[in-house]
């Protein structure tokens, strides 16, 4: 499942074959993702100017001269591909359309952007760009973890007599937006903070430290994405899935990376998603 890292890479490998480009058509191939398509959707993209190419959360959004902004979720198995670049960037033949490709992008310069999505928990929408934030999707959401408004005393202040685990209260997207499983495990095994302890009972100076190795481990792993998008002449033109090691996450049993620990990394249940830590440098 796509979480922060992976989507900004695909807004930066959207980006030169989207910003400022014209949608000649798009070709809509279903009634529905997750949720209907709004109404008219191709009617609505086509013939419209990308201006602007955006990310809020796990969200990609499209602002489009006609005043709207096309909201794009790639849920659990949503892909973008990108084919037939002008500009040299991308050197992908048009590929034969497949059976999951629900929705196809002509830009005007050559591209063509497919989104196709085998599960379809992804989801499509248009609103207005000048009132996007208040979609029910984007209203519920916290402050950004790269942004200005997720600082120490932001984190501080959500958990403060908070008593549900840390690893949960990561996990909530009101107190910060886009961070999933993968990376909150990554940020407490750095934090040295275990996933069961309670988010009200961690020392503010303790959930301070977690700000800057919150952001440390998303910067990394966009800068992980970034390296990918450079190799991108060799892959098969799908964006947003990239080679990343982790310290914690899926290594269940595997040896503990901290020097001088001889633990085994864990792995436990918790709202039934899988925390992968390790017992002795995290408390
Ligand atoms: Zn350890």
């Amino acid at each position: 499942m796509p979480e922060l890292p992976e989507v900004e890479t695909v807004r930066r490998g959207l980006s030169p074959a989207m910003e400022g480009v014209v949608i000649e058509r798009a070709d809509v191939n279903r009634p529905d993702l997750r949720w209907p398509f709004p109404d008219q959707m191709a009617e609505r993209l086509s013939g419209q100017r990308v201006d602007r190419l955006r990310r809020r959360s796990k969200y990609i959004l499209a602002d489009l001269d006609s005043g709207e902004t096309l909201l794009i979720h790639l849920g659990m198995s949503g892909r973008m591909t990108v084919s037939g670049d002008p500009l040299g960037q991308f050197v992908h033949n048009h590929p034969a359309p497949e059976k999951h490709d629900h929705v196809v992008f002509h830009m005007a310069n050559g591209a063509r952007i497919t989104f196709n999505d085998p599960r379809r928990f992804g989801a499509m929408d248009l609103l207005p760009t000048d009132t996007a934030h208040e979609h029910k999707l984007l209203s519920v959401l916290g402050p950004e973890p790269l942004g200005n408004d997720f600082h120490e005393q932001h984190l501080i202040d959500a958990f403060r007599s908070k008593n549900t685990p840390v690893k949960s209260a990561l996990l909530d997207q009101r107190i910060v937006a886009g961070l999933g499983n993968i990376y909150v495990c990554e940020a407490l095994y750095r934090g040295g903070v275990s996933p069961r302890r309670k988010a009200g009972q961690i020392s503010e100076q303790r959930v301070a430290a977690l700000v800057p190795i919150i952001r440390q481990v998303l910067e990394e792993a966009i800068r992980a994405g970034g390296s990918s998008l450079r190799d991108f002449r060799q892959a098969d033109g799908e964006l947003g899935y990239f080679q990343h090691s982790f310290d914690v996450y899926g290594r269940e049993d595997e040896p503990c990376r901290t020097e001088g620990c001889d633990a085994k990394v864990k792995r436990i249940t918790q709202s039934g998603r899988s925390s992968f830590y390790c017992a002795q440098c995290q408390r």
